[in-house]
């Protein structure tokens, strides 16, 4: 059984805003989330290895999350002066992904087959290889919840997680799958 204090202590102290115990029998893949990344809004789609559709089918990825029974939701809520300030959220949004780099190589020495879907697109690289050349980084390789067809505000509901903050906040939601 996971310790979620001693989790929760760790997240905290590499700056994570907010963590919550997640039940893995709570994650829906969805095929409307994964058809939204096929409408490339992000533009990200058939551009990184950790994106659709290089990232896997649904039936494969829905059988690698149905081995795990328990991980951790962790934000990062940051402030911003509205919905246009753009400037503030990739703030909010490179913060998060330093945390979660962080966090990742801390638990991957008591996990190390556990599954960690982020925020956004893997940006380890300045340029992803895909479709050209192998990934540079398949161990460290990071695809979003959204990738896998989760839609993140009713994971984070049905874990008891708030999603929205308010019109001066936003939060970047990521997660991992320990056992
Ligand atoms: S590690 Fe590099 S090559 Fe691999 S998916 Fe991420 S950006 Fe692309």
């Amino acid at each position: 059984m996971l310790d979620f204090e001693r989790l929760e202590a760790l997240a905290s102290e590499v700056g994570f805003t907010h963590v919550a115990p997640l039940d893995a029998a709570t994650i829906v893949l969805r095929d409307e989330v994964r058809d939204m990344c096929v409408a490339n809004t992000c533009g990200a789609y058939g551009k990184n290895w950790s994106c659709p559709p290089a990232c896997g089918e649904l039936p494969a990825l829905r059988e690698q999350v149905g081995r795990y029974r328990a991980g951790i939701l962790v934000q990062t809520v940051g402030e911003v002066e509205d919905s246009l300030d753009f400037e503030g959220m990739m703030e909010a949004e490179a913060e998060h992904k330093r945390h979660f780099a962080e966090l990742h190589e801390k638990l991957l020495e008591q996990w190390p087959n556990l599954l960690a879907l982020g925020a956004g697109t893997c940006t380890r690289c300045a340029k992803c290889t895909y479709p050209d050349a192998p990934c540079r980084f398949p161990d460290k390789r990071v695809s979003s919840m959204e990738a896998y067809g989760m839609l993140v505000v009713d994971t984070c509901k049905a874990n008891g997680m708030e999603y929205y903050y308010g019109p001066q906040a936003i939060a970047y939601t990521s997660c991992f799958l320990l056992e």
